[in-house]
């Protein structure tokens, strides 16, 4: 089926009102769980086939956060889908106040390769619990993830209620030339404004989802030893390929010997001597960006790491040595395992640095000292961050998770995915046994009136 039979299908298979019953919602919800749980190891066999991951990695960051949030899906959509009863204006007097969650309709969601089973079905859950239609474009770079996603949603929900339509930027700008009642895109900011005047087209809400530099301090205060092995974990998961990643440190000058000392050791009691052994080390995606990314290392002083295996689409956690601003590497968010240190003396030069960028998507900033961690959270705006740890804000369902300025639009997770995905429809119930006459015409005498009952409510 052509994107625009799906899409005409789904339009109509929203029209029978189907998905406005929430047993229909958690039902397909279950389906899903079932099936996703039953295909556990081909989730983990594509994602090995298509990144290089580790079970373990593919268990924590892509299935069990998909798992999680299916399960507080099915226990709270009931209470999610409720109107909220708000207080009433006395000016409305007498009515009552609700906002009621009503489902946008058919949705659109575009993933992208770095988490593509997570960050596929992540925002295709909130589609579900509150009632729309969901088409799911994954990334072209990831076929053997893309194929289990077709295997899984199509055993789990009726293709005019959920279909996966797979393809490149070609199929997708088809999709997006579609008037949609929602887009929800994660990828780059470039590609996120092409989607995002796509859907101006349509007046289509979106959530955009994007990346960024996402800077990194090391207070004088660190505890450098926690702090080392905090980064290398956080970065080096999936080879550095994580849109929240810490993108470059700026450490303070005092502690850096030592911290660049920690984390040299971190690396390699994390992946051993030579990480392309090491089974728990993922791979780059694909030619074109393990060739960016090793251009990157051009002219730049590397200290740690720097060997790479194109035939095997390898890159070693690499550290590079105070590069300067204007270098490739300081230029735009890095997506791979390159961790750029630079050293710092006083907070304006923090300041300088961070503010080179457009917003990131996160911050990190590893402290002991509380005004200092204050200062942080105040004086830069980002998507959201961490105090002492760096990407662990994702892992709380509860926390909203999205970016500011170039970092994207909108937020999801946990019950914000649910929000994300419905329009809150506000309404007034009046009741007519009082009809008070002062806000009719002729306004004539009223002013000094109305103004004194303004002052009383
Ligand atoms: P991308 O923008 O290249 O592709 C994302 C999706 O858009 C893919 O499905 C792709 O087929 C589609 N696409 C590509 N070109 C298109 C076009 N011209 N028109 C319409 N659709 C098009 O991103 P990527 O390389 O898959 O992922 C890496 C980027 O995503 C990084 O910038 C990273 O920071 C960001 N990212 C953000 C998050 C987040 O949650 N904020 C998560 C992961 C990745």
């Amino acid at each position: 089926m052509s994107p625009e039979q799906i899409h005409e299908k789904q339009k109509a298979f929203f029209e029978t009102r189907a998905t406005f019953n929430i047993d229909y919602r958690i039902n397909a919800l279950k389906k899903l769980q079932k099936t996703i749980k039953a295909s556990e190891r081909d989730i983990f066999d594509a994602l090995k086939k298509d990144l290089g991951k580790s079970n373990y990695e593919s268990f924590l960051t892509e299935v069990y956060v998909i798992l999680n949030e299916l399960d507080k899906y099915i226990k709270n959509t009931k209470s999610y889908a409720k109107p909220n009863r708000v207080r009433p204006s006395i000016l409305n007097f007498p009515s009552t106040a609700k906002i009621y969650k009503e489902p946008y309709g058919n949705t659109l969601v575009i993933a992208p390769w770095n988490y593509p089973f997570q960050l596929a079905l992540g925002p295709v859950i909130g589609a579900i619990a509150a009632g729309n239609t969901v088409v799911l474009k994954p990334s072209e770079f990831v076929p053997a993830t893309s194929k289990v996603l077709v295997e899984i949603v199509s055993e789990s929900c009726e293709a005019d209620h959920v279909s996966v339509i797979l393809g490149d930027a070609n199929v997708s700008q088809k999709l997006t030339a579609l008037k949609w009642d929602y887009i929800f895109f994660t990828g780059s900011p470039k590609v996120g404004k092409i989607i995002y005047k796509a859907a101006a087209e349509h007046m289509t809400p979106v959530t955009l989802e994007l990346g960024g530099k996402n800077p990194c301090v090391i207070h004088e205060s660190a505890n450098i030893p926690v702090a080392a092995r905090r980064i290398a974990w956080g970065k080096f998961l999936n080879a550095g390929q994580t849109c929240i990643a810490p993108d470059y440190i700026l450490c303070h000058k005092s502690v850096k010997v030592e911290f660049t000392e920690a984390l040299k050791k971190s690396i390699i009691e994390f992946y051993g001597e030579n990480p392309q052994r090491s089974d728990d080390y993922p791979r780059i995606i694909r030619e074109e960006h393990f060739e960016n990314l090793v251009g990157l290392l051009k002219d730049e002083t590397v200290i740690h790491g720097g060997n790479h295996d194109k035939d095997n689409l390898y890159l070693e956690p690499t550290l590079v040595d105070e590069p300067s601003l204007n270098s490739k590497v300081m230029a735009d968010e890095i997506f791979g395992p390159i961790l750029p240190i630079l050293s710092y003396e006083t907070t304006e030069d923090i300041s300088n640095i961070i503010k080179r960028y457009p917003k990131p998507l996160g911050g990190y900033c590893f402290t002991e000292d509380k005004s200092f961690a204050s200062w942080f959270i105040d004086r830069f705006s980002y998507g959201g961050g961490v105090i002492n740890d760096s990407i662990v804000q994702f892992i709380n369902e509860r926390l909203p998770f999205g970016g500011v300025g170039d970092g994207g639009i909108g937020a999801y997770h946990g019950k914000k995915s649910f929000e994300t995905f419905s329009h809150h429809k506000s309404m007034v119930h009046r009741r007519t046994w009082l009809d008070i006459k002062i806000k009719y015409p002729p306004y004539n005498g009223k002013l000094s009136k109305i103004r004194k009952m303004l002052k009383w409510v």
